[in-house]
């Protein structure tokens, strides 16, 4: 009989392997724009890692871990997640000795849990994940959550909210926790048998239950928020003003806690509202982790990070339709006195990331406006004489064919401001959409 693969693993035959490359390469681009640089490390660790690092209570450790005594009757684990492989590396190669302020890192890889499969979930998944470390500010967390999103917009992933809540410091969590007790101790006996035990162990962890979600216990569960210090409740203040600032939708989830143990302060998951996602419509999810550098005996630093599940994102592209081809802007120069004038504009807009053609044919207005079309230009800029001669110059939108004349020094802030007013739906930079944006 033949072998066949592991249950919950698959193959990406060459057929599939375009969607993958381009997931690849909007993380790239879009990873570069953050400047986060990308680490590798080994998909096998020391157990101790993972149970010191995610947390002995958690699921992923005590029921989801691939570990085995190797040879040398060592116990390995391979990754489960990619956090704590990375906060070994930054302490073992003493990163945060490299002189920058903050050290952000990027990572894609293969995480092994041993869930039940289903579509969307596997025993090998594919991970991307950030981790920025050295800074307990609320701008960094309010970074990261930028980035996470901005990864989604670039692959045309709309109609996913940002779910976002505080668990606070560690002062905080003792109180919410006690809370917690107070509440569910009267009640647990109504819960499931893993709730009983997360009274014992983490009760945080009850909020996050599949099974119970919907029982009436859990309607007026204390809120997390009122138990923040002072401290905690003005930092989560802060990220959620930033995240206004930037325009980056979000839900607070005062149910949020996540699965595992090393965050503190803001948490934050990204949801899928796409059908096709079925159940498993939770894409990433991250937050702060003040405790874990030193708890892994390295530096007392704060620090921020997220994951992005690969294999779900492929699931939503697939169901996309490839959107078409395009440039940012054709420009026009009509007559040989415009010609330079228009080359040092082009070159302007590149320079600021635009994709930009011109005419290269000496051709006319017809024949220039025929090659904007073939090039589904957004823009097309014509500069005429006349036009030369006032500093103006005119500028057509493509998708509201609305025509304006402006400042021709002001072109390239023109396309910038109202593709950025206009893009509520996919990022339009060319690092994004070089590779993912077509
Ligand atoms: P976590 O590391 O548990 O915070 O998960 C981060 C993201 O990884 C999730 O939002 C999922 O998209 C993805 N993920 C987690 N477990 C699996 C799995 N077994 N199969 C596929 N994707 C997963």
């Amino acid at each position: 009989m033949s072998i066949n693969k592991i249950k919950g693993t698959y193959d990406v035959l060459p057929k599939d392997i375009q969607l993958w490359q381009r997931l690849e390469d909007v993380i790239k681009n879009v990873s570069k724009i953050y400047n986060f640089k990308e680490i590798r490390t080994p998909i096998f660790e020391k157990s101790e890692l993972f149970h010191r690092g995610v947390g002995e209570g958690t699921d992923i450790i005590t029921k989801e871990t691939y570990t085995f005594d190797d040879r040398g009757k060592r116990s390995v684990t391979l990754r489960p997640e990619g956090t704590a492989g990375v906060v070994r590396s930054y302490i073992e190669n003493k990163l945060y000795a490299n002189n920058q302020a903050v050290t952000k890192l990027y990572y894609t890889g293969p995480m092994f849990r041993y869930e039940r499969p289903q579509k969307g979930r596997y025993r090998q998944f594919m991970q991307f994940g950030a981790e920025a470390f050295g800074s307990y500010s609320p701008l960094l967390d309010a970074e990261v959550i930028a980035y996470s999103t901005t990864i989604l917009r670039a692959i045309n992933l709309n109609n996913v909210i940002v779910k976002i809540n505080s668990l606070g410091c560690n002062e905080s969590k003792k109180n919410y926790t006690k809370a917690l007790v107070d509440y569910f101790t009267p009640v647990i006996g109504d819960l499931c048998h893993d709730c009983n035990e997360r009274l014992k162990t983490n009760p945080l962890r009850i909020l996050d239950c599949k099974v119970d979600k919907d029982s009436p216990h859990f309607m007026n569960v204390p809120k997390m928020y009122d138990h923040l210090t002072e401290e905690s409740k003005l930092h989560f203040d802060k990220v959620i003003s930033y995240l206004d600032e930037m325009g980056i939708n979000y839900e607070i989830d005062p149910m949020l806690v996540r699965g595992l143990d090393y965050y503190t302060e803001t948490v934050f998951e990204l949801v899928s509202m796409d059908d096709t996602l079925g159940a498993q419509n939770a894409v990433g999810g991250g937050g702060r982790y003040n405790n874990l550098v030193k708890d892994l005996d390295g530096p007392d630093i704060g620090a921020c990070g997220f994951a992005f599940g690969l294999d779900r994102l492929i699931l939503a592209l697939e169901n996309q339709e490839l959107e078409k081809e395009y440039i940012h802007l054709f420009m026009m120069a009509l007559g040989d006195n415009t010609k330079a004038k228009a080359l040092s504009i082009v070159n302007r807009c590149r320079l600021g990331g635009l994709i930009v053609e011109l005419d290269f044919l000496d051709k006319g207005m017809k024949g220039q406006f025929k090659q904007a079309d073939k090039s589904n230009a957004r823009y097309i800029a014509i500069l005429g004489d006349d036009e030369l001669q006032k500093g103006t110059i005119n500028i057509k939108n493509q998708t509201t064919k609305e025509q304006v004349t402006i400042n021709i020094d002001e072109l390239y802030e023109y396309i910038v401001k109202d593709l950025t007013a206009n893009s509520n739906s996919s990022c339009e930079c060319s690092s994004c959409s070089e590779n993912g944006g077509e």
